[in-house]
Order: C-alpha cells, then sequence, then structure tokens
C-alpha cells in the first residue's frame, strides 16, 4: 500500500475532524456506516439537502469504501486498490450528480482475453466469432450460426449455464465463459444466477467496447479526489471518523444505544450476527507487481479463459490514463463548469456553483489532487519505462476477509429474505449498498440506489 497516499487520506480526514467538532460535541442526527459510494452520496444528500449533521464512520483508513485508489509512490501510477474500477452509466441522474464532484476523461473499456494460448476481443462480438470459427460471417449469417448452437438450451435460463449458452451457444460458452466462471466464482455455472452473465454484451458487430453505456470515463484527479470532493461539499455539518468500527468501537455503541437513526452499508447478516447462517461471498487475491517495462500487455485489461493460470485477470493500470503520460500542470478546479452545485435536488446541467472552497490555492489543490505531477514535473511520464499491474485470483470468502462478490445462490437469496424481513422491522436502521443489500451493484447502480433511498426518507425527515 502506498502509505504517503493513505496518510493523506488519513490526515484530510483527521483535519475534517478537527474542524467538526460541533457535530461531535452535540449527538449527529445521523449516523453513516460505510464510506463507500452508497455512505457517501447519502452523506452528501443528508447535509445539503435536509439539513442533517451527520456522522459518517468506516472502519478502513480511508474513503470510497472499494472504489477506493491511491498512487503508486514508486511510479506515480494510480493502482486501483480493490480491484479495476471503471465508471460507466445510461442513468441521466447519476450522470449529473458525480459531474459535480469530479470531471471524467474519455476513457473507453476494451477488454481481451487468452484462449488456448491465442487472444480474442471481448465481449463476444464479430470479431470474436470469426476468429474463433476462422471464419467471415456476416452480422446475419453469425446470428444464424449461435442460434444454431444456443438451440439445447432452454426458452427461460434459470442459471448461469443455461443463459450463457442460450447467449452466445455452447462452444463459444465453452471457450470464454464456462471455465472463467468456475475460476471465478468456484461454484457451477448451473448453480449461479443467469443475471450474472446478463451483464456482458453480445454483439453482431465489430464494436468491442465492455460497456453499452451512454457515458463512460475515470474521475480526472483519481478517485480519493472525487471522493474529498464529496467531503468538502458537506464542511462542517459532516464528521468523519476513519478507523471505526461500528460493531467494537465503544463511541459508536453509545449512539447505538441512544437509537440513532442508522445507514447501515456493512454486511446485513453480520449486523444479526449470522443468525441464519452466512451469506456467501467471493474474495479476492490482489498480487501487485512493479515492473521494469514500459508495457507489459499492451491493454487495461487481459482476462484468462482456461483453468491455467490460476488467476483470472492481469490489471496494468496505466493504460486506464493514457491522457496523463502528457500532462501538464494545468488546473482544471478553476474551470466552474465541472464541480456543480448539489444542493439542488434537479441537477441542472446550467447550474455551474463550485464546490470548492475559494481560499484554497489552486496550486495547493493541484498538487494534492494530481500526485503524478510532483515538484512541477510528471512523475508518471518520467517512469515511463515502469508498470504496474495486479494479478486478480479468485477464491471463496471466510469471515474476516474482504467480501468482494455476492455469490447469490438459491440458498443465500432465502436467508437474505430472512435478515431483510428483520431489518424491514428496524424503526431506525436503514440497510443500503452492495454489503447492506447483498446485491451485485455497479458504481452507478450503488449512487441510484442512495438517491433513491434519500428519496424516500426525506419526506419523514423534513
Ligand atoms: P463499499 O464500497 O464496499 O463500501 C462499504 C464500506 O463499509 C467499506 O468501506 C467498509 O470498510 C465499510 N464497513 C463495512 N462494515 C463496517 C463496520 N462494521 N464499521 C465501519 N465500516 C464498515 N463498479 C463499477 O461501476 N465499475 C467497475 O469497474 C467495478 N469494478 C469492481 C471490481 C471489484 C473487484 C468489485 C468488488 C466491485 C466493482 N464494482 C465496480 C462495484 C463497486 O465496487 C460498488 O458498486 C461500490 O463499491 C459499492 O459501494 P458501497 O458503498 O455499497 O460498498
Ligand atoms: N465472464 C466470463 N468470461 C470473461 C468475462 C466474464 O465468463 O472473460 C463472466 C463471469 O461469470 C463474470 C461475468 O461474466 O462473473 C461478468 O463479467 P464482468 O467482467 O462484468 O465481471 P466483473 O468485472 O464484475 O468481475
Amino acid at each position: 500500500m502506498n502509505k504517503d497516499n493513505s496518510k493523506n487520506t488519513s490526515v484530510r480526514s483527521n483535519n475534517q475532524a478537527s474542524t467538526m467538532n460541533n457535530v461531535a460535541a452535540s449527538q449527529p442526527d445521523v449516523l453513516i456506516v460505510g464510506a463507500g459510494l452508497f455512505g457517501l452520496t447519502m452523506a452528501e444528500r443528508l447535509v445539503h439537502n435536509s439539513g442533517k449533521k451527520v456522522l459518517l464512520i468506516d472502519k478502513r483508513n480511508h474513503l470510497g469504501g472499494n472504489c477506493y485508489s491511491e498512487f503508486d509512490a514508486e511510479t506515480g501510477i494510480e493502482c486501483h486498490k480493490y480491484g479495476a474500477h471503471l465508471f460507466h452509466t445510461s442513468d441521466e441522474r447519476v450522470w449529473q450528480y458525480v459531474n459535480r464532484f469530479t470531471k471524467f476523461t474519455n476513457y473507453v473499456h476494451k477488454v481481451y482475453t487468452t484462449h488456448n494460448d491465442e487472444v480474442f476481443p471481448l465481449p463476444i462480438n464479430l470479431s470474436t466469432i470469426n476468429q474463433f470459427f476462422h471464419a467471415a460471417y456476416t452480422p446475419d449469417e453469425a446470428k444464424v450460426k449461435i442460434a444454431e448452437q444456443a438451440a439445447s438450451a432452454p426458452a427461460e435460463p434459470q442459471n448461469l449455464a443455461e443463459q450463457g449458452i442460450s447467449l452466445i451457444g455452447q462452444p463459444l460458452f465453452d471457450a470464454f465463459i464456462k471455465n472463467y466462471t468456475t475460476k471465478q466464482w468456484q461454484t457451477p455455472a448451473e448453480e449461479l444466477s443467469p443475471d450474472i452473465i446478463k451483464r456482458l454484451p453480445v454483439r453482431y458487430n465489430y464494436d468491442n467496447r465492455y460497456f453499452n453505456n451512454k457515458y463512460e470515463g475515470l474521475p480526472v484527479d483519481g478517485y480519493a479526489a472525487w471522493f474529498d470532493n464529496i467531503v468538502k461539499s458537506c464542511q462542517s455539518s459532516l464528521e468523519i471518523r476513519l478507523e471505526t468500527d461500528y460493531f467494537t468501537d465503544p463511541a459508536i455503541q453509545k449512539l447505538r444505544a441512544a437509537k440513532i437513526l442508522t445507514i447501515f452499508t456493512g454486511p446485513i447478516d453480520q449486523f444479526y450476527q449470522y443468525q441464519f447462517g452466512e451469506l456467501k461471498w467471493r474474495s479476492l487475491d490482489l498480487q501487485k507487481e512493479v515492473l521494469d517495462v514500459s508495457d507489459f500487455q499492451g491493454c487495461p485489461v487481459m482476462n484468462y479463459a482456461d483453468l491455467e493460470p490460476k488467476y483470472t485477470r492481469i490489471h496494468e493500470f496505466k493504460h486506464f490514463h493514457p491522457e496523463r503520460q502528457n500532462s501538464q500542470p494545468s488546473n482544471n478546479l478553476d474551470d466552474s463548469n465541472n464541480y456543480k452545485d448539489a444542493r439542488s435536488d434537479d441537477y441542472n446541467e446550467n447550474d455551474n456553483t463550485n464546490h470548492h472552497n475559494s481560499a484554497e490555492t489552486s496550486s495547493n489543490l493541484m498538487s494534492s489532487r494530481q500526485p503524478w505531477l510532483r515538484d512541477g514535473r510528471n512523475y508518471y511520464a518520467e517512469n515511463s519505462g515502469k508498470s504496474v499491474i495486479v494479478r486478480e485470483y479468485s477464491k471463496t470468502w471466510h469471515r474476516g476477509e474482504e467480501p468482494y462478490y455476492p455469490v447469490n445462490t438459491a440458498d443465500d437469496r432465502e436467508k437474505l429474505a430472512q435478515y431483510q424481513a428483520l431489518g424491514r422491522a428496524e424503526a431506525n436502521v436503514i440497510f443500503g449498498g452492495r454489503l447492506g443489500e447483498y446485491a451485485y451493484y455497479d458504481m452507478d447502480k450503488t449512487i441510484a440506489s442512495a438517491l433513491a433511498c434519500y428519496d424516500s426518507l426525506k419526506t419523514k425527515l423534513n
């Protein structure tokens, strides 16, 4: 872990806390557990739209939950600590909302996969199909071919295997999905939800954009700067306490006893002491390596479709930000169109109020938010002979490890229904986010869920 950056985050948050003793001295109106995107969005809405004093805690030492990234000290390359995170959405409300806190690059995500020592483009598109079958099918010919190969799948697929075969036919499923999914989920595709595979588009043209969404990109100054901007916008109405566990911190126990309104974004089964049993998660082992090569694999993400190697994919972070190679110290924060006033409910594109404290000088902001530009030098470009990769291994989750992906078998869904019934009966606790709802949410869905949660809460609060 890059100690410098975690220290900066922590220091910023401690500064935040020290200017917010008002909140700490008097009891906050709302306690939010978890400073991931769900918690941050709820905090921002509750402060700006309902005028609440919010205490936001996280057991980790940084904001942003699993979306957090930090800049590698040796190379200046931004590394996504909990696996690569690419922002993409077609939800206008979410897009307007996130653009209040950060500008996005024009990055378009492309992924390749290696099968039998050959590289194919993903998602499955006409190029993949023609390369795989050594053919030159037109779109209509390919549709006919895949339909023949998908004939064995039922009309209403009940699991990932049936869904996969119905989408791309048996041979492509066996090559690109079956073994990758086994490696990734350690659960047979027959026991997994069909929804998992519906995320991947199948295209009968040569478009190999990974996502189908209207908008995509990466936060220009990195994820941490995005989250800091949310916190800064809340000023003294928001107190952040990091390295604070909801279940063990003595001060938080007092707030629990006082039955303070709580938004809980940790695991719902843990909240209820696993009384109906554990919900199943998949965890990850992310092995980082700094290499003395300028370009290791030529693309941001290479999947490995076969059972060997054991890792599912390799991320090479420098490919997420090619624009930084030629970046000059400039201050995009002075661009008043970038950071809109989040207080209003309708996110008017013409509203160009800037969130940033005008007292902060642009150079201070620039150096803290663009850590690849250090001492007037482009550290990222100077280290262009190096690269950072992460090999991603999937593993079964055990208590105490990071829960990443809900496995969501029928047994899990039964347990979840029992926990949710308890949750609905709570007078002062709301469960949200991917851990609280046990949901496979992308970032935009997490934010949309938080905005909807706030919408249903606000009438009760105001
Ligand atoms: P989290 O980010 O998990 O935040 C929850 C927070 O609660 C954590 O910080 C945790 O420390 C804290 N917490 C838990 N228990 C306690 C406790 N007892 N006390 C205090 N704090 C506690 N989405 C995309 O849109 N694009 C992507 O490319 C993408 N890639 C992903 C890759 C991986 C490997 C994973 C796992 C997810 C990916 N996602 C992606 C999804 C994205 O990470 C989620 O949508 C988002 O992080 C959910 O935010 P959240 O606030 O619900 O949860
Ligand atoms: N998948 C696959 N082969 C691939 C890519 C994806 O079998 O090369 C399947 C796999 O089951 C995975 C699902 O499609 O869990 C969704 O893929 P995505 O890339 O969206 O997964 P994530 O990035 O969320 O891990």
